[in-house]
This record gives C-alpha cells, structure tokens and sequence, in this order.
C-alpha cells in the first residue's frame, strides 16, 4: 500500500529493529517505547484497522497472538504483558496498518486512559 509506513518497513524501504519475521508476521520494536517491552506485530499484507478484519483475512490475527504469547514467553514476560490495538483516531491509532502493541516490563493500569 502506498505511504503506509508499516508496508514500507515490511518492505525494508525504511528500517526497523526486527525481533521476528516469518511469511505473514513481522514484529520490531516501537520507535517511542511506553513500556521497558514494546514491540509491534503487524500482518506483512496490509490490513487498515482492527475494524478491517474479515473471515477472509483473520488468520493472521490469531497467528499474530501466537507470536506475541512466544515473544513474551522467550523475553521472561509471561506472567504479565499486555497487547492491544488501536482502533481509529479517536482510539488513538496514528498508524493505519493493523498493528497490535506488546508491552512487558511494568505495571499497568486498568481502565487505559
Ligand atoms: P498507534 O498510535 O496505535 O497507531 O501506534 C503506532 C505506533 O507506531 C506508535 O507507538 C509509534 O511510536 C510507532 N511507530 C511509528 N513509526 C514507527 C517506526 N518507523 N518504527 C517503529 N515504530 C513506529
């Protein structure tokens, strides 16, 4: 997709620090991070937004989660991490390419801001 950032880093037109990569996944490190762990999984195919997915393209959601709960495993945070994703502007999505954030390392509070 033109100008969608993420696309241009699954690209390798703009760089990234990989933590994992295979067929349908990527995850690298967010640029600005909230929490000791922050890392980004998005689907290599370009999905706009959470409100974008379908029973054509969810596989790679599950598949995503199953990289996160390795990832938190392999990192020594499986008893605590959080992932979420932004829906839309007035969720806070800046990026619109599915991504969903992995964060570990700190405590979190409930109800997000
Ligand atoms: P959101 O605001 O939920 O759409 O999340 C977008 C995330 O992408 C933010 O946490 C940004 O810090 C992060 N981000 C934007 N550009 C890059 C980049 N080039 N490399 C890594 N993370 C990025």
């Amino acid at each position: 997709m033109d100008n969608c950032i993420f696309c241009k880093i699954v690209a390798g037109e703009i760089p990234s620090t990989k933590v994992y990569e295979d067929d349908t996944v990527l995850a690298f490190n967010d640029l600005d991070p909230q929490a000791p762990a922050h890392i980004l999984l998005i689907p290599k195919n370009h999905i706009g937004s959470a409100g974008e997915i379908t029973p054509e393209n969810s596989a790679v959601v599950a598949h995503i989660f199953e990289v996160a709960a390795k990832l938190a495993a392999e990192k020594g945070f499986a008893d605590g991490f959080r992932v979420v994703t932004n829906c839309g502007a007035s969720a806070g999505q800046s990026v619109h390419h599915l991504h969903f954030h992995l964060l570990a390392g700190r405590d979190f509070t409930w109800p997000p801001g």
